[in-house]
Parts: structure tokens; C-alpha cells; sequence
């Protein structure tokens, strides 16, 4: 026995894409005496490095070979022993190194070796309190479907259900969420929401309510209002925590809800390093706490609708709006039968006329920013591509410059002639935000013009200026990409045109569908959200695609019933398991090969297809191209087992390969 206890080691997180490193306890102290998620300092080549304790078990190593850790910053565990089984779960889940999961959301400023209290005495670390004007401080008078919904997920705190709150928008979702919240405190509570930039309204409204109780927390923080976020989960001096997916990293100490506002929002999963689903990491969190855990959208992912046909999720509906206020009528402007005026219709034209003189506000959307898309010779017919990625590049008015916008940094001027012919008849072609914005200048020049897009907004204080000139009515035409299409409340808006979805119907990628149906009705969901009636203008060259009848006939509901029966047909996800095998390189051929090696030594089961490799559509990233091994499975296990094997497989130098579980993104 006694001779087994001297092998015991401490198993180390180190924070990078590597396994756990093993040490010996410090030598003033017993390895009884250290927890499992403490922070520890470790001798790690010629650095000292903050890591956290994972495990304490036997070592492959003689103890010879081992060195000792040097210090323990700390006299507690930052987290507990469920926290540390879910950070497992998703490590096995994603074939991902539990090291670099662990250290996902945890404050930079905890990688210093000093004690948290020592780094959390700083003036600075005061939190963020979003500034009230005071807009609904008290709850308001449920409707009857809020006030069964808020039953429902407060009927029994302590036990795990997933709820999906389909509620269409404007529904008072967030009403829903507030008063749960309520009945759940002084347990703590976590709100996750996907972006900051949308998020003034909603965080404003979570502070308004439960002021003091609540915080803000996102990625932007200072590294010192971070480490004071989490310090206030960790030791519940705030039970209320809103924030972006990292915010699901905070050790809370006792939590009791958590809710996720539009579940279906694709900014949920990490896009580069560790490619989690906050959503889903969400949902078996609250399973390990065993608590309620509420998921909310207008457009719910069909992820999330299948499994309330299987009864995994529970569904609860809000089919209404409150007050009276109506959903928006839509009308299919087909773009064959007209000339458009600088790509807007003669219907939609009319109709922002009659806004503006009855003293009412027009939103337009398209989801390109920049003047235009396309910059072509009308000669020989070259466009401008970027060096870099191949990719079109973009023309910017704003900074008379064209673009990439992948690949961040690539500018250059507008050509004076054809590089390849010299023809100086250079064209730009298509429509951006800019392009509207200065056609809507000429169609109406006494009309105040509001463009919002991530070329406009480059802060949260420029957005809160934006908004409270539409809420005030100074503007009165509306112009902009995502950034205006989600979660806001126009009461004043009654006219909406959409300008550019029909790449969205006939993409490559399986899911460009499913954004486009959410994109339609998020958009049109921003009109009529008062006692006035509104309309949505959609202007296709498609009327007759069966996706865009099915949500003009039957909304999103019957949009989401003729997906789920193709995916069936199809044997797409959410009725089978995909995992995208990408590759990464300099060589195309470099890339190919080890994808088909793969191929051919993975033992599947089955029921595993494989499918590739194939070069992804946007083949070359900064100057890296990229290849696809698809992994298709009915069985969740039997994908496991494949991908499983990829950890004994060391490809080439110069390949760098990444598995994306469950991607929401084929490309
Ligand atoms: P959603 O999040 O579903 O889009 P919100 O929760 O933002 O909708 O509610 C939309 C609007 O309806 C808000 O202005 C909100 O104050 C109002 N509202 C919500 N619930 C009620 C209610 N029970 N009675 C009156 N107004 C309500
Ligand atoms: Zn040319
Ligand atoms: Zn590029």
C-alpha cells in the first residue's frame, strides 16, 4: 500500500493543445493536502507556468524522471469535482485536449502565480454596470402562455430538463426568461447570449430588473473586470451572470438555471482552437448540476426541434404577441418581372414613401456590406480576387479601397485599368450596404439615413448611438447587415425589405438553407412589433422555391417540417452524426493524401460512412488551403469510435488537422 502511495502524482492541465503533464506535489506539502482544481505552479522547460490539477493517479514515469511543482498559488479549489467531469465529457466529446479545454474560459489573469485575492485588489476590478435610462424595472402582467411556460420550468428547480421556448419574435421570450429567473434566485442563474453587439437591449433589461444581483460578462472585458466576473460567480456575490458562450466556463458555486437566448445562433460554437457548442456543453452541464436549463428562439435550430419530437427537449410555445401586436404580412417581390431601381423594387420604393410621410420607419436588409461585391473588367470579363485566398474582393466606398473579408488586412485600390487586358472599363457589380445606402440618398434626399453594419459599428457605444437615434425616430430609413436583423425592438418599424437571400437558397453548404429560413423570419420579426401593422418586402429571382413558399405559406414551422424530411431523406444531421475531419496546409496534394490515408486505416463500424477528401469550398484561408473527410454515423458511438482512433495518428509536418464535431459550417 504504502509503496503505491509514493507513485501517486498530480496530473496537470497546462493550458495548451497537449496531454496532461505529471508532477510530483510541491516539497513543503503532501499530496494529501492538494484538491483536484486548485492552480499550481509547475516548472515547464526553462518557464515556471500556472497549471490546473485534473487528476492525482499513478505515473508511467519512475519517479526519477519526475519533477516536483512549486507552489499553490491558492488554498482552494477553483473548481469542483463536477465541473472537472464535465470539462472530461467535452474532451472526449470533441477529441479535444482536456488541457486547452479547461483553460477555454478561464481569466488570463489567473495564469499569474499570486493568490486570486491579491489580483482581485485593484480599483479596476469594480464590475461593469450597464448605465439604466430605467425601462421596465417591475415585471409586467403575464399573458397566459408566459405565465404556463414560466410554471412549467419552475416547477421542479431541482431536477434536469431541457426546455426549447419557441416563442415567435416579439413574443416576450425575455419576459419569460426574467420572471423564471425570479423564482429560481437566490440560487445563481446564467444567461447566454451570442453576441455582446446585440446584447445592449437584452443586458439592459436583466439589469434594469435585478440591478446590483447581476452582471455583465464577455470576452472584451479588462482582464482585471474578467477575473471579477468570475470571482463573483465563484463566490456568489452576483447570481445573475449574462454573457457570451465564455461566460458557460464561470465556476459558479451554486448554480440553479441556466437560460440560452436564440439557441440556434451559430456564434454558440467555437470557430477556431477548441470547436465546442456552448449550447450543447450548456445542456449536459445542467444535467451534471441537475437543473433546468432553457433554450429560446424564434427560429429554433432543427437540431433542437428534432429533439423535441423524440422527447428529449421539452417544448413550450408562445404563439402570440402581447398587446395585440401583430406579425408582419410578407410578399414575394419576384426581381425577373422588373428593372430594378438600384436593386430595389418598385413595390418597396412605394412603401418606404408612405412610412416616411405617415411619420413611420423602413429597415432594409442585406447581408453584404461594403459598396459591391463584385469588381469586373466589362472588357474580358476579369474580377479582383485576393491574392491571398482567391476569394472576390469587396469595393469600400467608406475606405476607397477593395477588401477581402477573410482575409483581414488584404487592401488595395480600386484598379485604374484591367490587369489582365488594360482596359479601363472596370465595373463594380452587385449591392452592399454602402451601394443601398447611397441609392436610398437619391431616392430620398430629405429622409435621415441610419447604416448599420461592422463598417459603421466598430464599438458598443456606437451601436447604443445608432439605436437610440431609431428609437427616438431621428432615423427614419434603416440600412444594414446581421447587426440590425437580430433581437431588436423597432416599434416604429413597418416596413421591411430584404434584399439578397437567394445565395442563401441554392449554397453548397447543407445549412445555408436552414440560416436563410432563420435570416427571413429574424428580419421580418423586426416589424410590426407595436400596434402597427408592418410588411416585409422579399425580393428573390427564386419566387418558386419551395423553401421560400413554405415559409410564405406556413412560416417557419413549415419551413423547418420540409428540411427535416430532406435531412431524413438525405441522411443529414439531426438524423445522423457528422464530424468534418479538416485538414490544413500549403499542399493541396500534401492534404489529400493524408485525408485518403485516413480513409483507408480508420475502422468503421457499419453504419460509419466516409465520405471525401474533398477541397472545401473556400479552399484557400490566408493562404492555406484546406480538405474535408466527412464522417457520417447513425450511432453518436459509432463516430466516437472512428474519430477515437485519429489520436494515435501523427500527420505530416506540414498538415495540420482539426475535428469539427457536430460543424455548423461545411465550408
Ligand atoms: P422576444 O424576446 O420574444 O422577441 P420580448 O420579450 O422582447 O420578445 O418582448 C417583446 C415586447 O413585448 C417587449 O417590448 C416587451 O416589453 C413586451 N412584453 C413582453 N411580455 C409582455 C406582457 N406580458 N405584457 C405586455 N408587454 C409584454
Ligand atoms: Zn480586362
Ligand atoms: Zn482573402
Amino acid at each position: 500500500m504504502s509503496a503505491k502511495k509514493i507513485n501517486l502524482v498530480l496530473k496537470i492541465a497546462l493550458g495548451y493543445p497537449l496531454p496532461l503533464f505529471d508532477y510530483l506535489a510541491p516539497h513543503d506539502t503532501s499530496i494529501e493536502n492538494i484538491c483536484i482544481g486548485m492552480r499550481i505552479c509547475v516548472p515547464f522547460g526553462k518557464k515556471e507556468v500556472i497549471g490546473l490539477i485534473v487528476e492525482k493517479g499513478e505515473s508511467t514515469l519512475p519517479p526519477s524522471k519526475l519533477k516536483a511543482a512549486l507552489s499553490l498559488p491558492d488554498t482552494f479549489a477553483l473548481f469542483s469535482p463536477e465541473m472537472i467531469t464535465w470539462f472530461k465529457q467535452a474532451a472526449n466529446y470533441y477529441h479535444h485536449p482536456i488541457a486547452e479545454v479547461i483553460f477555454t474560459g478561464l481569466p488570463a489573469l489567473l495564469k499569474k502565480n499570486l493568490p486570486i485575492a491579491q489580483l482581485l485588489s485593484t480599483r479596476k476590478s469594480r464590475l461593469v454596470q450597464a448605465t439604466p435610462p430605467k425601462l421596465e424595472h417591475n415585471p409586467l402582467i403575464l399573458t397566459q402562455e408566459q405565465e404556463q411556460a414560466i410554471s412549467a420550468i419552475s416547477s421542479n428547480l431541482s431536477q434536469f430538463t431541457c426546455y426549447l421556448l419557441k416563442g415567435i419574435t416579439g413574443s416576450g421570450k425575455t419576459e419569460v426568461y426574467l420572471q423564471a429567473i425570479e423564482r429560481c434566485l437566490p440560487k445563481q442563474v446564467l444567461i447566454l447570449i451570442p453576441e455582446i453587439a446585440l446584447a445592449p437591449q437584452t443586458c439592459q433589461r436583466v439589469i434594469d430588473r435585478f440591478g446590483e444581483k447581476a452582471a455583465i460578462y464577455h470576452s472584451q472585458l479588462s482582464p482585471v473586470k474578467k477575473l471579477s466576473a468570475w470571482h463573483a460567480a465563484f463566490s456568489s456575490e452576483k447570481q445573475i451572470i449574462i454573457g457570451t458562450r465564455s461566460a458557460l466556463f464561470l465556476p459558479f458555486k451554486n448554480l440553479g438555471m441556466i437560460m440560452i437566448d436564440e439557441e440556434h445562433d451559430i456564434s454558440f460554437k467555437q470557430q477556431e482552437g477548441f470547436l465546442f457548442s456552448a449550447r450543447d456543453m450548456a445542456i449536459w452541464r445542467a444535467k451534471l448540476a441537475n437543473i433546468p436549463i432553457v433554450l429560446g428562439s424564434a427560429t429554433p435550430s432543427l437540431e433542437s426541434l428534432h429533439n423535441t419530437h423524440l422527447n428529449r427537449f421539452v417544448p413550450l410555445v408562445l404563439s402570440e404577441r402581447p398587446n395585440e401586436a401583430m406579425l408582419p404580412s410578407v410578399k414575394l417581390i419576384d426581381t425577373n418581372l422588373e428593372k430594378l431601381n438600384q436593386g430595389l423594387s418598385h413595390a418597396l420604393i412605394l412603401a418606404m414613401k408612405k412610412a416616411l410621410a405617415s411619420h413611420q420607419q423602413s429597415l432594409l436588409f442585406i447581408n453584404r456590406r461594403g459598396y459591391a461585391p463584385t469588381i469586373m473588367c466589362v472588357q474580358c470579363f476579369w474580377q479582383a480576387k485576393c491574392p491571398h485566398c482567391a476569394g472576390r474582393l469587396t469595393y469600400h466606398l467608406q475606405y476607397e479601397r477593395l477588401r477581402c473579408h477573410v482575409c483581414v488586412g488584404a487592401y488595395q485600390p480600386f484598379p485604374t485599368h484591367c490587369p489582365s487586358c488594360q482596359s479601363p472599363k472596370i465595373k463594380a457589380i452587385g449591392l452592399g450596404t454602402e451601394r443601398v445606402e447611397s441609392a436610398l440618398s437619391h431616392l430620398f434626399p430629405n429622409a435621415q439615413i441610419a447604416r448599420i453594419d461592422s463598417d459603421t459599428i466598430t464599438t458598443p457605444k456606437k451601436l447604443n448611438t445608432a439605436l437610440d437615434k431609431i428609437h427616438s425616430g431621428e432615423s427614419q430609413i434603416l440600412i444594414g447587415t446581421q447587426l440590425l436583423a437580430k433581437g431588436h425592438h423597432f416599434p416604429n418599424v413597418t416596413v421591411v425589405g430584404i434584399l439578397h437571400i437567394d445565395s442563401g437558397l441554392y449554397s453548397t453548404d447543407f445549412r445555408a438553407t436552414e440560416r436563410t429560413a432563420q435570416l427571413i423570419t429574424q428580419v421580418s420579426g423586426r416589424a410590426g412589433r407595436a400596434n402597427l401593422p408592418g410588411t416585409v418586402y422579399l425580393q428573390t429571382a427564386l419566387p418558386q422555391h419551395p423553401l421560400l413558399q413554405a415559409i410564405l405559406l406556413g412560416g417557419y414551422d413549415a419551413f423547418a417540417r420540409y428540411i427535416l424530411n430532406e435531412r431524413q431523406q438525405t441522411y443529414l444531421p439531426p438524423f445522423s452524426h457528422l464530424a468534418i475531419i479538416r485538414a490544413k496546409g500549403k499542399s493541396k496534394e500534401a492534404l489529400v493524401e493524408t485525408l485518403s490515408y485516413l480513409k483507408s486505416h480508420l475502422t468503421c463500424q457499419q453504419e460509419v460512412k466516409l465520405l471525401g477528401p474533398i477541397m472545401s469550398d473556400s479552399s484557400r484561408h490566408k493562404d492555406f488551403h484546406q480538405a474535408q473527410l466527412w464522417v457520417l454515423a447513425d450511432k453518436r458511438s459509432a463516430l466516437q469510435l472512428t474519430l477515437k482512433q485519429l489520436s494515435d495518428f501523427s500527420p505530416p509536418y506540414s498538415v495540420k488537422l482539426a475535428i469539427d464535431v457536430d460543424p455548423l459550417s461545411t465550408y
